[in-house]
């Protein structure tokens, strides 16, 4: 999928995220998981782990009692564990405002990374016994703390990717913020930690819920398709009716990806309709 700029980005279908070469990610489902979600936050993590393929076989265990939707390796690379519309448990025990219990509100985003480090210069030590070098440890001062201490660097290629799967899942979920796990369990929790810039992430992903995408409207009776052609089966048997605004997400060729939106504005479902009967609204 591309966007109105050409530009390869992620998106969200069937409650899985398609990466920029319009594949879904690899998913290995968790069977840590429960019930319907419906999402309204996005939650970072880190995994604490010494690898994206422990952290993974480590989610996928039922005796683990935990998961994520997704976890990003350092290289960039993304697993999906569980899909965007079922909880998974990354949360625990946790607190927003006068919601408890996040797991039930939020899609979690596991990046692989060892976390807090002890020692010293040149001896910087995960709790796992792993020593990482010097160029890979950012020294910085948790929210919650007087003062510094180690962490492992995020890479850029990591950083870029997650940054890359929030954009779709914020967009496509509606989401209203994004959040660290220590914002939600201060008392427990110290993910993914100050080495994560997580106030120029939110403001990437927030900040462009204020440029929405360009309002169209259906200049005719439109089928609404799960995918770009007219062999993609309807999303709904009748078709949008004339008049029917959306917002145009993506292209490929003459089909648009669309969030149809209800009478009052409200993102309703997204689909594929042919882009010759879409005209710009107002
Ligand atoms: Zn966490």
């Amino acid at each position: 999928m591309i966007d109105l700029w050409g530009k390869a980005i992620m998106k969200i279908k069937n409650h899985r995220l398609v990466g920029k070469d319009g594949q879904a990610v690899p998913y290995e489902r968790s069977p840590n998981q429960s019930g319907k979600l419906d999402p309204t936050y996005l939650i970072m993590h880190f995994t604490a782990g010494s690898s994206a393929r422990s952290s993974i076989e480590h989610l996928k265990n039922p005796s683990a009692k935990a998961s994520a939707h997704l976890v990003i390796g350092r290289d960039g690379s993304i697993v999906q564990l569980v899909p965007f519309d079922r909880v998974a448990w990354h949360a625990g025990r946790s607190r927003l405002h006068e919601l408890r219990g996040l797991n039930r509100h939020s899609i979690g985003i596991e990046l692989d990374n060892a976390g807090e480090l002890s020692g010293e210069p040149g001896r910087w030590t995960a709790w796992f016994g792993t020593v990482y070098p010097d160029d890979q440890v950012a020294i910085a001062t948790h929210q919650y703390d007087a003062g510094p201490s180690a962490w492992q660097e995020y890479t850029e290629v990591q950083i870029a990717a997650a940054l890359e799967a929030a954009t779709a899942i914020v967009a496509h979920y509606g989401l209203i913020d994004v959040l660290g796990h220590d914002d939600i369990a201060p008392d427990r929790k110290r993910d993914p930690g100050p080495a994560f810039p997580l106030a120029q992430f939110k403001s990437r992903l927030l900040g462009r819920a204020d440029e929405p995408e360009p309002l169209f409207v259906c200049a005719a009776n439109l089928n609404i398709r799960s995918g770009p052609g007219v062999d993609f089966e309807k999303v709904r048997p009748e078709a949008l009716a004339k008049g029917t605004k959306v917002r145009l997400e993506g292209r490929e060729g003459v089909w648009c990806y669309v969030e149809v939106l209800d009478a009052t504005g409200a993102p309703d479902l997204t689909g594929w309709v042919h882009g010759n009967y879409l005209a710009r609204s107002g």
